[in-house]
């Protein structure tokens, strides 16, 4: 694409002043700048917008371009063809009273923007029937919390940054091949702060932010389940230069059950049967998550048949819509037998119990 005239990026004419530049780029910066416009052609636009300022408000720069144009700076900067370093540029002062006075572009970046603070993840231990049935708990976190002493300004007697002006970042010139241009970085002095303390704060350190315990108190939602997490939000740690504090996340482990296994919000439980009550049928207590229910075994039953009692499963952490319980039978063949028994399952092996269709297969391929 054909690089535009840097007086046309900003509409302005060609014998504009100074403060007419300035006017135009504030006024593009505004409409374009990227944390303030979501199109997908804003960032171009700001970068094009920016690129231009950076020139035609530097005396000696406006005049290399009006004599040479695009030409006065090719191959200057990391960018390459077309591109442009405007990492020595401080755009501090445009930004001053629209960003909060802080002036992010290039290496230097600054400290003083306001940030969220950190998000962290803790892991909760819960029983089976917490984890049921929903439980309050006490949760014990570590985190950071503005400074009382300081009011998270980390000292006292705040004055601007002698280094580096308040801007936060100091610039440096760098030799490299295609001449000598300037970076920035920032400020050893505040950290990138601008500002600095006549005296630290005791309290944090300058930190601005102190370790604190505190314990939550969660309530956790009937139906969770291990790997599920909760969102406590604004519960972590304070954000910095008036920021939104961070979250804090609940991931939740949950103990197995001797009997219930969960899988999703279905409940399987086996139910061992006698030899004779899966011939015979039989009707059999069993627990379930909400109480002891009759369940009715007809005759003829096998290991692994499942009976579905709808509703009886875990309730959704989210929609609280219950899932189903599935009693998934076993039958138990005695390794053991009295006497008696044993002269009853003689005289059973007498009669004929070969009906199944199994049986007959194998038979004929016997034949
Ligand atoms: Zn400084
Ligand atoms: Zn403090």
């Amino acid at each position: 694409m054909e690089k535009r005239d840097y007086y046309d990026v900003l509409g302005v004419s060609k014998n504009a002043s100074d403060a007419e530049i300035k006017a135009a780029f504030r006024k593009l910066a505004k409409q374009y700048h990227p944390d303030i416009n979501k199109s997908p052609e804003a960032p171009e636009k700001f970068k094009e917008a920016q690129e231009a300022y950076s020139v035609l408000s530097d005396e000696n720069k406006r005049k290399q371009y009006d004599q040479y144009g695009h030409a006065a700076f090719e191959g200057m900067g990391a960018g390459g063809a077309g591109g442009f370093d405007f990492s020595g540029f401080d755009f501090g002062d445009i930004f001053g009273d629209l960003f909060g006075g802080s002036s992010f572009f290039g290496g230097g970046r600054s400290q003083n923007r306001a940030r969220k603070g950190a998000d962290s993840i803790m892991r909760v231990n819960l029983t089976f029937d917490e984890a049921i049935y929903g439980c309050k708990k006490d949760i014990k976190v570590n985190t950071m919390d503005t400074c009382d002493k300081c009011g998270g300004k980390g000292g006292f007697d705040e004055s601007v940054c002698s280094t580096c002006h308040g801007s936060g970042s100091v610039t440096a010139e760098q030799r490299t091949l295609f001449g000598a241009f300037m970076t920035k970085t920032t400020c050893p002095t505040c950290h990138g702060k601008g500002k600095t303390f006549k005296t630290t704060c005791s309290e944090c350190h300058g930190e601005g932010k102190v370790k604190v315990n505190k314990t939550l108190e969660v309530k956790v939602p009937a139906g969770v389940a291990t790997g599920n997490q909760l969102r406590l939000s604004g519960k972590g740690e304070a954000g910095s230069n008036g920021g939104p504090n961070g979250d804090i996340y609940l991931e939740f482990v949950v103990e197995e059950h001797p009997l219930f296994v969960r899988d999703d919000n279905d409940i399987y439980l086996t139910l061992p049967l006698t030899i004779t009550e899966a011939v015979l049928g039989c009707k059999k207590e069993i627990p379930t998550l909400y109480g002891n229910v009759k369940l009715t075994i007809p005759e003829g039953s096998s290991t692994g048949d499942k009976h579905r009692l709808k509703g009886k499963g875990a309730p959704d952490a989210n929609y609280g819509r219950k899932g189903d319980m599935y009693v998934v039978l076993k039958v138990i063949i005695p390794d053991k037998l009295s006497k008696e028994q044993k002269r009853l399952f003689e005289s059973l092996s007498e009669t004929d119990l070969e009906s199944g269709n199994e049986f007959k297969k194998i038979r004929e391929y016997l034949k």
